[in-house]
């Protein structure tokens, strides 16, 4: 299985946590639905973003709910992979540029590591170049590759950052150059035929380790961090990195409270199409085998589950389509997507 694929581009614990609150005290709109596909098709969520027709004492509730998850995640770090169509959207990407400054204002850490695929995907064909893939992997030269930094950390990483300042926070852009951050070597590649064989798919970066120093510092200071999954190599080369890979271990070297990774579809489904509401590594396993899981999902199921091991505490895949998933999934007791437990 290759855990990488840098051009690709849950509930929690107590079973109760998994039923919608109470019928009497949500109004029905803001009842967490999941977007009515129940394939792995991509039926773009239905917005509701006006909540004016919310009784204010419903709204108190929510806001009251709230208080027991601000207290026990105060001052903890929370990792965000922002990804899928959350990022694309524009109703759906100011969104979740207001979750991140609600979240830092009420004292959590939220540092966020975005994806870009389909937008170095159409970087690359606007420019006409043509893509050369291996065992579904693009081929990384150096002229693509500084096409990736351009998208990345050009474009992409300094959008998110307008517009969680321009949302009233203080956002600070960062690749894994910064500050040292993210040391990466070459990614090897084995034949899927022939495991003696390698093949060398260019810059797509394996992490080497990474030193969080960085972005602690602006922690420490305020300042929200938005990181550009790119890592340096020995000789100062660039390589380019599956975000999900980075927020991992990204999460476990900050020792995160949480990793929250927004994605472009509910959560794992199986064969059926059906949300698997929590999985465990030998359960995962056997999905992979069996193709279950597969394409961008397997980089990220791999992620999810070492950080899982190494100690951060939740760990889910959310449906970024859903407009506010992610605070809805930190300060209340709504739990939607599929939850990675270490065992
Ligand atoms: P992201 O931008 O979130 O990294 P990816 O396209 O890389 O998005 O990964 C999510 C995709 O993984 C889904 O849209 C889906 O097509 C694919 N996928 C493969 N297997 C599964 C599965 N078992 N459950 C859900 N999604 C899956
Ligand atoms: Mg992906």
């Amino acid at each position: 299985m290759h855990l990488h694929d840098a051009d690709f581009a849950g509930p929690r614990m107590a079973p109760d946590r998994f039923l919608v609150p109470s019928p009497s005290s949500v109004p029905p709109s803001f009842h967490l639905q999941p977007p009515p596909d129940s394939t792995m098709s991509n039926t773009p969520p239905v917005h509701d973003a006006d909540l004016s027709h919310i009784p204010p004492r419903d709204k108190a509730e929510l806001l009251s709910q709230a208080l027991p998850y601000i207290r026990k995640y105060h001052g903890k770090t929370i990792v965000i992979k922002y990804g899928g169509n959350a990022m694309t959207d524009p109703a759906l990407q100011q969104d979740f540029a207001e979750d991140v400054v609600l979240l830092k204002l009420v004292g959590l850490n939220p540092v966020v590591v975005h994806g870009g695929g389909p937008q170095i995907e159409d970087a690359l064909n606007k420019l006409g170049k043509k893509g050369h893939f291996i065992q579904g992997m693009r081929v990384t030269d150096a002229e693509t590759m500084s096409v990736v930094e351009w998208v990345l950390a050009g474009e992409v990483q300094q959008d998110i950052v307008g517009l969680i300042n321009a949302a009233g926070g203080k956002a600070v852009g960062l690749t894994g150059r910064d500050g040292g951050m993210i040391r990466a070597k070459q990614l090897k590649i084995l034949d899927k035929d022939d495991p003696a064989k390698e093949h060398d798919i260019g810059q797509v970066g394996d992490i080497v380790s990474i030193d969080p120093s960085v972005v602690k510092a602006l922690q420490d200071d305020q300042f929200i961090p938005v990181i550009s999954p790119i890592g340096f190599g020995e000789s100062n080369e660039s390589y380019n990195i599956n975000a999900d890979v980075v927020a991992a271990k990204l999460a476990t070297v900050l020792q995160a409270e949480k990793l929250l990774m927004l994605t472009n579809i509910r959560g794992v489904l199986d064969k059926q199409g059906e949300l698997l509401v929590e999985l465990t590594p030998r359960r995962i396993d056997e999905l992979v085998a069996d193709g279950t899981i597969s394409g961008g999902m397997i980089p990220k199921i791999a992620g999810a589950i070492d950080a899982a091991k190494s100690g951060v505490n939740a760990v889910h895949i959310i449906d970024g389509r859903v407009p506010h998933a992610m605070l809805l999934e930190i300060l209340s007791e709504k739990a939607f997507g599929t939850m990675i437990r270490s065992h």
